[in-house]
């Protein structure tokens, strides 16, 4: 059985903290940090994002990098 394995890639230093790929993530995925001294993206939870791509295509910087890879499964219930 073939699974898809997304990872969302930031480059951070990239990011102006526009929030733009924070409210069009529908899955919670990202979220703003604000440290004091600047505003940043980060990944909340990667497992739930489904890899439609609009944070990476609303970032005007191109901060955001969402790759989709097809992975084989494992079966944990197999005797080895
Ligand atoms: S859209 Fe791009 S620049 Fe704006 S907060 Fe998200 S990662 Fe940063």
């Amino acid at each position: 059985m073939e699974m898809k394995k997304i990872e969302v890639e930031l480059f951070t230093f990239n990011c102006i903290g526009c929030g733009k790929c924070v409210s069009h993530c529908k899955q919670g995925v990202l979220k703003m940090v604000d440290n004091g001294m600047c505003r940043f993206v980060n990944v909340v939870d990667e497992t739930r994002c489904l890899g439609d791509g609009l944070c990476e295509n609303i970032c005007p910087k191109k901060a955001i990098k969402i790759t989709r890879n097809q992975t084989s499964a494992t079966n944990d219930f197999c005797f080895k």
